[in-house]
């Protein structure tokens, strides 16, 4: 290895495999790498493992890089993100980018040549076929490759590959070995028996590199201390163990994180609703309770505080905190949680996350919101508390910007315009709004309609829902007087007289 860590702070990887986006596991699992890295003020890798070439795509790794700085976890070595594809890196043990590391493969394939444990199999793939095929037959389970050209002659086997002849390299498990073992930071003291590991595939007859291979040269040469990933990767380990050992690389300490269930216990997946980070996103949650609301799917603060900012996670971030039980993702909680965030934000936090999803929606300008700054933090009041997430905002406060006429829902047209009295009541609503000593503030305008109702005659609810339908478009919208406030006064009386022609 030409390159090792200089310092003994920990410097862990997240290593996504660009063959979709970021699933929420996945962003667990960088979470709690970059959490570990900054607690321990350690570094945080970005490795794409793209040695996929079929299944791996530059879309996938962009969409993945701008999930992972959307949620906030900014890598200190790695690609650069919107690259225009053209997967630079920075950092100094690059390049983060599997396929651009055949130097680093062949090297440390090399090493484990000279040494030895890699041996050249020219066994073709129906070779392997047929003796799958055949110990199927007989009924028995096949155990993995039976290590045929483990004991070739080696000046037999370098002619053949002199000749030109197709094969791959393969580890030679040393079989003396005795149990592979390790402690697991998460699941304590792990033992594998050396006879069940297989003599797998390093580099493969085409000469790209194993993920078991590539994974561990690239964690050797990057001087990874710490692997924290999920344990579907357990079985993994013993393999990429004797790897390490073969290349004479220290042994990073592993922790594997218990997979994420959906509610019915099962992996979660599609079948439980979205899984990737963009999808949440689109759906309007905010990046911070992506990342506290995973980051408690398997740790816990002291104390079983729910809300934590990103600070106090890495603040407090440890792996013996990690949980070895499966975490269920729970969407009411998330949902819940999201709702809290929006609740606590101050006015300004409210609005910049409000604006984007008002342009999007085509409700407003950056200008607009720029220019009437004051009108636009008058919304929140009106929205805050009943709202779990941001995307709800535009259709709940589409009316506050449809100026002097207002469309109405029909259902409440029926049920409170078309109904005896209710042109009085618009009229007497327009008068109350048009008089010239009516100070246009909520409280005053509330103080202006609750004098109609017994001047009227008319019960409170009768007089309000009238009001509330002409102006708002229907029964069921955010409070009555703010909104008038926020309609302005001419849009106000506009919308009352236009709603004059469905009432009676
Ligand atoms: N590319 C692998 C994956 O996405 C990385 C596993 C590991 O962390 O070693 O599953």
């Amino acid at each position: 290895m030409n390159q090792s860590t200089t310092d003994s702070k920990p410097r862990v990887r997240f290593a996504p495999s660009p063959t979709g986006m970021l699933h929420v596991g996945g962003a667990r699992t960088a979470i709690y790498n970059w959490a570990f890295a900054r607690h321990n003020g350690g570094t945080f890798v970005l490795r794409i493992d793209d040695t996929d070439p079929e299944r791996s795509t530059k879309e996938n790794t962009q969409i993945i890089l701008r999930a992972m700085s959307w949620l906030g976890l900014d890598w200190d070595e790695g690609p650069c993100l919107d690259d225009g594809g053209q997967e630079r890196s920075e950092g100094d043990y690059g390049p983060y980018f599997q396929t651009q590391r055949s130097d680093f493969y062949a090297q440390a394939l090399q090493k484990m040549r000279d040494n030895g444990s890699a041996y050249p199999c020219f066994c073709t793939p129906e070779e392997l076929t047929a003796k799958r095929e055949a110990a199927k037959q007989a009924g028995v389970a096949y155990e993995g490759y039976d290590r045929s050209c483990r004991n070739l002659d080696p000046a037999v086997a370098q002619a053949r590959i002199d000749a030109g002849e197709p094969h791959c390299w393969r580890l030679k498990v040393p079989l003396d070995h005795g149990p592979v073992e390790f402690d697991d930071a998460v699941r304590g003291r792990l033992s594998f028996p050396i006879d069940v590991l297989d003599d797998f595939v390093l580099v493969r007859s085409d000469g790209t590199p194993t993920y078991n291979f590539a994974s561990v040269v690239d964690d050797a040469c990057m001087g990874i201390t710490h692997i924290i990933r999920g344990d579907d990767h357990i079985s993994n380990t013993p393999k990429q163990i004797l790897v390490f050992e073969a290349l004479g690389a220290p042994l990073p300490t592993f922790a594997h994180l218990s997979m994420i269930w959906g509610p019915d216990g099962k992996k979660l997946s599609k079948r439980h609703g979205a899984t990737s980070v963009e999808e949440y996103k689109a759906q309007g949650y905010l990046p911070e309770v992506m990342v506290n609301y995973l980051a408690l799917l398997g740790w816990a603060l002291a104390g079983e505080t729910t809300k934590f900012s990103k600070d106090t996670l890495c603040e407090h971030f440890t792996l013996d905190h990690i949980s070895k039980n499966p975490a269920i993702f729970d969407a009411e909680k998330l949902d819940w949680l999201n709702s809290v965030y929006i609740r606590e934000f101050s006015p300004d936090e409210f609005l910049e996350h409000l604006v984007p999803h008002l342009i999007a929606a085509g409700l407003c300008t950056q200008q607009e919101v720029e220019d009437k700054r004051d009108w636009f933090l008058g919304i929140r009041p009106l929205i805050f508390e009943r709202i779990k997430r941001m995307t709800e905002a535009p259709a709940m406060v589409a009316y506050l910007f449809s100026g002097p006429t207002v469309s109405l829902d029909e259902a409440s047209v029926a049920k409170v315009l078309a109904k005896e009295g209710s042109k009085a009541i618009l009229e007497a609503l327009e008068q109350a709004l048009a008089a010239d000593d009516l100070e246009w503030d909520a409280a005053a305008i509330e103080a202006a309609l609750r004098a109609l109702p017994p001047a009227l005659g008319q019960k409170p609810k009768t007089v309000f829902q009238v009001a509330r339908v002409a102006l708002c478009g229907n029964m069921v919208s955010p409070p009555l007087f703010e909104s008038i406030h926020l309609i302005g006064r001419e849009d106000s009386i506009a919308r009352l007289k236009a709603a004059e022609s469905a009432a009676m």
